[in-house]
């Protein structure tokens, strides 16, 4: 269904602007899959926008957002950048009058315009459908387990001593096939990045009228706007604004900005420590660890402590952006964990040099994670690393006298 606003004294519906706007009626069960269950509760009282702190008159959320899911407006939700100037503190579904959860709705539709960025259309199924994953990650599996093992059946004598039949990892497969194989889900990867930033670039830059609104800027905004955005970025202010840092607060090693800055270091020293690995060892053939490893290490701990931080959080649901717990969220703090300790126990079996299927099962698990992170990472809770900025950057650039 297609509605055009009448101009002359027509007081137009919330969500209705004068392009014309499409209805999904059926967009409103579709989101509770994504997570948004309370959309119906809403009555539109303006409460939540109120107690909100990163809510301003020019991008005031989320009572705006809840009222375009109501009215079935999916190309209204997946232009907007508020659901990413959103840290989801919790305030506003704690003082909700309807219990209608207005927080766990701005996550649910960060998860939406994910989904609506990814051009794969695996976000979508990943989101909606909980076994999806779990599916993935199997055939992941079966597929790297084919690539990555196979069994000894006989047992081998090498220079007089006799081995016994054992799981042996990459011994039949040609190296340069292994190769090819990570290079190219290296450019899938980069392809799935890619077209995601680009098309969340053009639907945010809808609501501001287009790419052609960006000239209506002077050439001093846009650099303006990029250092108000590394600064926020190297602080977290809005965050800080928005958490669990106000009275009572618990200690500043276990509040949310800390842990949430532990995992971002951490993982930031983990790629690090892999680039560097693949640079030496991979490109230059040297036998080189001295910088990776000690980086890899101070980078698995740090992640991992905010990690935990963050699973003990959820389980003590103590904090009002606790209290709803989705698939979602289980999976990518059990995933990030199990890669890290994983991690963790590759490094003890390369340095002892230990063999056995233990070892071996270990690293397929390791190389399903790691793969499955790459090749997810602009679909699932990370790509909060992606658009979060470029909805920031938009925002001061929209709004430069802001101090939110
Ligand atoms: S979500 Fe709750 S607080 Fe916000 S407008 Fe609706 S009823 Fe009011
Ligand atoms: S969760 Fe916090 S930041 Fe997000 S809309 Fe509610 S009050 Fe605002």
């Amino acid at each position: 269904m297609v509605i055009t606003r009448v101009t002359n004294g027509y007081r137009k519906p919330e969500g209705i602007d004068e392009m014309a706007t499409a209805l999904q009626p059926e967009l409103k069960q579709d989101l509770v899959r994504y997570g948004a269950r309370g959309v119906d509760l809403c009555f539109n009282c303006g409460n939540c926008t109120a107690v909100c702190p990163l809510s301003l008159d020019g991008t005031s959320f989320p009572r705006k957002l809840v009222r375009y899911a109501q009215l079935g407006l999916g190309e209204k939700l997946a232009t907007a950048p508020e659901p990413w100037l959103c840290y989801y503190c919790g305030e506003c579904s704690a003082t909700c009058p309807r219990e209608a959860t207005p927080g766990e709705t701005m996550a649910a539709l960060r998860r939406y315009a994910i989904a609506q960025y990814d051009p794969s259309g695996i976000a979508s199924l990943l989101y909606r459908f909980p076994w999806f994953l779990v599916a993935f990650t199997l055939l992941l599996g079966v597929v790297l387990g084919f690539f990555h093992l196979s069994i000894q059946v006989a047992k081998h004598t090498v220079d007089g001593v006799t081995f016994p039949a054992h799981w042996a990892a990459f011994n039949w497969i040609p190296y340069e096939t292994i190769h090819m194989l990570g290079v190219f889900v290296g450019a899938l990867m980069g392809i799935l990045v890619l077209s995601g930033f680009a098309n969340a670039a053009r639907l945010m830059l809808k609501p501001h009228g287009g790419i052609r609104s960006l000239g209506k800027h002077k050439a001093g905004d846009f650099g303006q706007a990029f250092r108000r955005l590394g600064r926020e970025l190297v602080t977290m202010r809005r965050q800080a604004e928005c958490s669990d840092e106000g009275e009572g607060a618990e200690p500043w090693y276990l509040r949310a900005r800390f842990a949430h800055g532990t995992i971002m270091g951490g993982f930031m020293l983990l790629l690090a420590a892999t680039s560097l690995d693949f640079f030496f060892v991979f490109l230059l053939k040297m036998e080189f660890y001295g910088i990776a490893r000690p980086l890899g290490i101070i980078g698995g701990i740090i992640m991992l402590y905010g990690l935990l931080v963050y699973t003990w959080k959820r389980m003590r649901k103590a904090t009002p952006n606790t209290t709803v717990t989705t698939p979602a969220d289980v999976w990518i703090l059990f995933f990030l964990i199990v890669l890290d300790i994983t991690g963790f126990a590759l490094l003890l079996i390369t340095m002892n040099q230990w063999q056995g299927v233990a070892s071996d099962v270990i690293l397929l698990v390791h190389s399903v994670m790691a793969m499955e992170l790459v090749l997810l990472f602009s679909m699932t809770k990370i790509a909060h690393a992606l658009y979060r900025p470029m909805a920031l950057y938009f925002h001061f650039l929209k709004n430069p006298e802001t101090t939110a």
